[in-house]
């Protein structure tokens, strides 16, 4: 109980966020999904009541709760339930859709359970269709619109958005989507690298390589921020270039996974539904990745494995790597002084060091989110 109130604030929470894989299963076989790709390792399921009732207790420990994993959500059938207790929890709830069931959710969602729907998409009409198995564009824009609109009308604080998934043959209808997006009455657009990169089909797919962004790319990703302006819709692009970050987006001090079986890690990369390891494409070739376990749900609480000693292992060059940063900035001097260079010069050794002593873990090996990617 004493933890529980001291995490009241959701500011103060230890995890930042906290991603629920509901299912494994989904509508659809997308060429982009590592569940097409990996198929006959696939281990389709969803997460049980049981699991769920061992997790509800800990969800004070995170301020965001993302339902979403590698499957589609809305399948599951106690979605609108476990949305309404991460929010009674005091949670921001948020999850990720291919958008094919909007419309039969639109009945719970309008309830305002669901603070951020994520849309993902990745090109104009005929290049979502075929990244996406058939999925019809207008169709799913059509129903974001719609839970946006209805949002909007109720005072939810509901934000619909989406996302793109940029590929090399998707990334010329960026700008067309945002177009489309916009006029849909949907509230942000975002484009996110495919930086899971499981198939050397899908590293070539992917519009980055181990020397940037492709050809083009660029003037692509300009058109549409341009795009965005025009027609007033908030508009985030992904990076431009590869530099090592201190620590991944996900950051893994303050983010765990939950699989639908159960398996508590640091991120969806690295938890896969499937047995044994995972495939992982760069420009080096394959490199096959042991999956990261901290626990198990059931035999283990979140707030338990939060503190175990396998988190504390993989996490600690994080850690580290985070306090090198901030050593570096606090022994920086103001000025310009012969004094100071000195000081910055000595600093930054410090850090080179430190950083190189403190690398990534090696299940993060030829992980684009190192890159910033
Ligand atoms: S670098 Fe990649 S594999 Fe490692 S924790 Fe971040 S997202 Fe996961």
């Amino acid at each position: 109980m004493f933890l529980k109130n001291l995490f009241q604030r959701r500011n103060k929470r230890p995890l930042r966020a906290l991603q629920v894989e509901v299912t494994s299963r989904c509508t659809r076989s997308c060429m982009v999904c590592p569940r097409s790709l990996l198929k006959i390792r696939w281990r389709e399921g969803d997460l049980e009541e049981a699991l769920w009732n061992a997790l509800e207790p800990d969800l004070f420990l995170a301020e965001y709760v993302h339902l979403q994993g590698w499957g589609e959500p809305l399948l599951h059938p106690a979605l609108p339930g476990w949305a309404r207790a991460a929010r009674k929890a005091g949670c921001k709830v948020g999850l990720t859709t291919n958008g094919e069931g909007l419309r039969d959710a639109l009945d719970w969602l309008k309830e305002g359970d669901v603070d951020l729907i994520t849309v993902s998409v990745g090109g104009n009409e005929p290049i979502h269709r075929d990244l996406r198995d058939g999925i019809d564009l207008g169709q799913v824009l059509e129903a974001a619109g719609e839970v946006a609109r209805v949002a909007r009308r109720r005072s939810l604080k509901t934000k619909v958005q989406l996302s793109y998934l940029l590929t090399r043959p998707g990334a010329s209808s960026i700008s067309a989507v945002v177009e489309m997006a916009a006029v849909s009455g949907l509230d942000a657009f975002f484009v996110i690298h495919l930086d899971c990169r499981f198939s050397r089909s899908l590293m070539e797919l992917s519009a980055f390589s181990e020397s940037g962004l492709c050809e083009g790319i660029a003037a692509h990703l300009g058109k549409a921020r341009k795009t965005a302006e025009r027609m007033g819709i908030v508009y985030r692009g992904p990076s431009l270039n590869a530099e090592e970050v201190l620590t991944c987006a996900l950051d893994p001090l303050r983010f765990a996974f939950l699989s639908w079986d159960g398996r508590i890690g640091p991120c969806v990369n690295l938890l896969l539904p499937i047995e044994g390891p995972i495939p992982r494409w760069s420009e080096a070739g394959e490199t096959l990745i042991e999956p990261v376990c901290y626990g198990r749900l059931g035999e283990v609480r979140l707030s338990e494995v939060l503190s175990s000693e396998s988190r504390r292992r993989f996490t600690a060059p994080f850690r580290e790597r985070l306090n090198a940063e901030h050593s570096f900035l606090s022994a920086l001097e103001p000025g310009a002084g012969a004094r100071a260079l000195r000081k910055l010069d000595e600093a930054d050794a410090v850090r080179t060091a430190e950083l190189a002593s403190n690398s990534f873990p090696d299940a993060c090996e030829a992980c684009p989110k190192k890159l910033g990617w």
